[in-house]
């Protein structure tokens, strides 16, 4: 047996060995699936001969993959491993587009838009249809459109099925909409998954090519892959059928972006002849974590059972911090940052704050940077989405990709050149005239019977580009940067204006010059402007990859999927914040996967904070603590200052001890112990558990809190608080309330 095999229990060595045939895992979180994934790469290269070029591994982020290829590298201790298929979906199949897409009808050049140029597209296709963002939001749309692709419904086939009014509207943007990226030569996130389909189905011979090449494929977190990632798979798996998957049901958390947990149960009836491996030792975490993460994820009605035993010992219990407001909320976690580390001397890199929501990271970044504790955010709305960066980025795109018209229109006035709406709105009908793409048009608009003043515009906006395209040619991505900047002054300009504002997005033009000069290091093989803005482009938002490694790391809940580290804050334990709003049980339930999925990050230690008010639309709202902290075993969870909790926060203990309280609410509110309500005998409702504080799921409104119980017998009245519906008071009677 070769060495690394050794670091393996006998289950995980059974699946890494297990090398022919369909073969899942299916195991809990921390079990060692994707180190499974790993050594079983190893295991291929090092004992079978297997050449790395007919290997694919699927990850989930390309931060994953990074780490996955290093780890290989490591246990094969040589460069063996080049030439191994391994990122993501995103990422891997627009490598194979660029060299298939044109028997598609694209050109291989063709650009990837991101969410904020396909929403851009869409409001354009629903602006020339008529339809207004009043009567039916571009959001919406947007994500009916991506909802479709993702369940790879073609423009036509949506628009043949039923659907209500709302549904109607979107299936003709939908198909406008596809038209548009066409024209622009441009693929949408959704495409780069749908778009192989489309070839695999058209071109059989490519489709065999590419069978061939694979003949191992693996792939990680397969509970959040989506129909088309599972039709892929399939297809490309279909001649060696070497298809290894892991997964875990209960951290499927991307349902709303079109996963289907469905896939991992489907896979045995797919693969008759599977193999399924089961691990149940969990490596990573403590006993204490393991019991906390397992007593709130029982609560969940859909999931498989599964086994899961700490390999570790007890540990330290779950320390509960409450915070008046999201700032303390902050300074207390800095604060525990800061003792911890000189405690028990970690590094900042043992330590990582989540949040539910993106807008929480900003409070959490300028507390961590006024107590000078290095952080770095991942995926936050981050930095490719600025402004500037996707200024210039559109300039590079341009150059690469002329068909692309939305950064064509973005760049044409930018900076100023007096180029307006009606003038583009000209440009654009001669362009149509001459049958031409709009560039054309600019570049002949001195045949156009145009102002002289326009022409003498569009002509000094096109110099630039064609400056810039013939510097591409054999400059690298870091020459042609500079010289954009030079010749727009754009930097320049920012400068000038000497404005707080100004000068970070001078800083963050800079730091694409610096990047352009990184990629160009590190790539000497790949590194035309085309894979530079691939790699921008699928720099997606939970995947900033930074190499310096002593830093805090703050992320949002999604992003820490697949990652672990020592101590682990999860922020923003209140209801409405985490659970989200949420009416379905079906989302209450991905909610609750998904703090299972944040607790099981944690190998050591836990925290969770809470603030009893919060700014959110800009109003400070009085907050309920999360049910989530209510569903972990009470007796492994403490306070900050080392208490047992009881099932209600200090708050409403000290309203039930007559302390004045800010929250007009609780100072009514009876505890339960407090003999307001009904003896339990006389009283069906007080035995079927309405007391304040309980969790209740009403018909309509859905889940929500009681506040207030008033009353017994037939008139008994609760006050409710429904996480979306407000405030309400309702009939026990007659409300037909049921207690969750
Ligand atoms: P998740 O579901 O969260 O993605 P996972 O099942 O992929 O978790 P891994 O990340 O592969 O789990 O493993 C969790 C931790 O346990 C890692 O630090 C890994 O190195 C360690 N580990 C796994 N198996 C073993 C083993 N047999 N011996 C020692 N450590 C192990
Ligand atoms: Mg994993």
């Amino acid at each position: 047996m070769t060495d690394f095999l050794r670091d393996l229990n006998d289950v995980q060595r059974s699946a890494v060995t297990a090398t022919e045939g369909p073969v899942m895992v299916l195991a809990g979180a921390g079990s060692g699936k994707t180190r499974v994934i790993t050594y079983r790469i190893a295991h291929l290269i090092r004992n079978n001969g297997v050449t790395p070029y007919n290997i694919l591994a699927l990850t989930f982020t390309n931060k994953a993959a990074g780490e996955m290829r290093h780890r290989i590298d490591k246990l094969l201790q040589s460069g063996s491993a080049s030439g191994l298929w391994i990122g993501t979906f995103h990422s891997v199949f627009a490598r194979l587009l660029r060299s298939y897409i044109h028997l598609i009808g694209y050109d291989r050049n063709f650009s990837i838009f991101d969410s904020d140029d396909s929403k851009s597209l869409i409001r354009q296709s629903m602006n020339e249809l008529g339809i207004t963002n009043d009567s039916l939001p571009v959001n919406a749309v947007q994500s009916i459109i991506s909802k479709a692709k993702n369940s790879f419904i073609l423009p036509s086939e949506f628009q043949s099925r039923p659907g209500d009014y709302n549904q109607q509207k979107a299936a003709k943007v939908y198909e406008l909409y596809t038209r548009k990226l066409r024209e622009n030569n441009a693929l949408d996130f959704d495409d780069l998954l749908i778009k192989p389909l489309e070839l695999f189905r058209a071109h059989e011979a490519v489709l065999g090519e590419l069978q061939e090449t694979f003949r191992y494929i693996l792939i990680d977190e397969y509970q959040d892959t989506n129909r088309a990632q599972y039709l892929a798979a399939k297809m490309l798996g279909a001649k060696h059928r070497n298809i290894f998957v892991v997964g875990d049901d209960a951290q499927s958390i991307y349902s709303w972006r079109g996963a289907d947990i469905s896939n991992i149960l489907n896979f045995q009836d797919d693969y008759q002849d599977s193999l399924t491996f089961k691990l149940v030792e969990n490596y990573r975490s403590t006993g204490t974590i393991l019991q906390a993460a397992n007593s709130v994820i029982r609560n969940n009605h859909r999931q498989i059972k599964k086994e899961l035993i700490s390999n570790r010992s007890a540990g330290e219990p779950v320390t509960l911090i409450e915070a008046y407001n999201e700032r303390q909320e902050g300074e207390k976690v800095a604060e525990h940052i800061r003792s911890m580390r000189q405690k028990d001397g970690h590094d900042y890199s043992g330590f990582a704050v989540f949040y539910r929501t993106n807008a929480q990271s900003r409070v959490l970044e300028d507390v961590m940077r006024q107590n000078r504790i290095p952080y770095r955010i991942f995926g936050s709305v981050s930095f490719y989405k600025r402004k500037e960066i996707k200024d210039a980025v559109a300039y590079l795109r341009f150059i690469v990709n002329e068909r692309d018209n939305e950064s064509l229109l973005r760049i044409i006035n930018f900076p100023p050149r007096k180029i307006g709406d009606v003038s583009i709105a000209k440009l654009k009908e001669y362009a149509v005239l001459q049958d031409s793409s709009l560039y054309d048009a600019i570049r002949n608009a001195a045949e156009g019977g145009f102002q002289q003043r326009l022409v003498n515009a569009l002509e000094s906006f096109s110099s630039v580009i064609e400056k810039l395209k013939e510097l591409s040619e054999y400059g690298s991505v870091y020459d042609v940067l500079s010289e954009l900047y030079s010749l727009t002054a754009i930097p320049a300009q920012l400068q000038a204006e000497n404005t707080a504002e100004s000068l970070a997005r001078y800083d963050n033009l800079q730091e694409l010059l610096s990047m352009a000069r990184d990629f160009s290091d590190h790539n000497p093989d790949s590194s035309s402007l085309g894979d530079f803005l691939e790699n921008i482009s699928l720099a997606s938002d939970y995947d900033e990859t930074r190499e310096s490694d002593n830093y805090v790391s703050l992320m949002t809940v999604h992003a820490s999927k697949g990652l672990e580290f020592p101590v682990v804050f999860i922020t923003g334990m209140e209801e409405r914040l985490f659970p989200l709003n949420t009416y379905e049980q079906d989302e209450l339930e991905e909610e609750r996967r998904l703090f299972y999925v944040a607790m099981t990050r944690a190998q050591e230690k836990i925290f969770l904070s809470w603030a009893r008010s919060r700014y959110q639309y800009g109003q400070p709202q009085q907050c309920l603590r999360s049910m989530f902290v209510t569903e972990i075993d009470a007796s492994i969870v403490r306070t900050e200052s080392g208490e047992l909790i009881s099932g209600r926060s200090s708050s409403e203990r000290a309203s039930s001890s007559g302390t004045a309280t800010s929250r007009g609410f609780q100072s009514k509110a009876p505890s339960p112990q407090s003999g307001i309500q009904t003896p339990r005998q006389e009283s069906k409702s007080a035995s079927k558990g309405f007391r304040a504080g309980a969790m209740v799921h009403h018909a309509l409104f859905g889940p929500g809190m009681i506040l207030e119980v008033h009353g017994s017998g037939s008139g008994q009245k609760v006050k409710i608080r429904f996480r979306t519906a407000g405030d309400k008071t309702l009939m026990v009677q007659y409300a037909n309330l049921r207690i969750v």
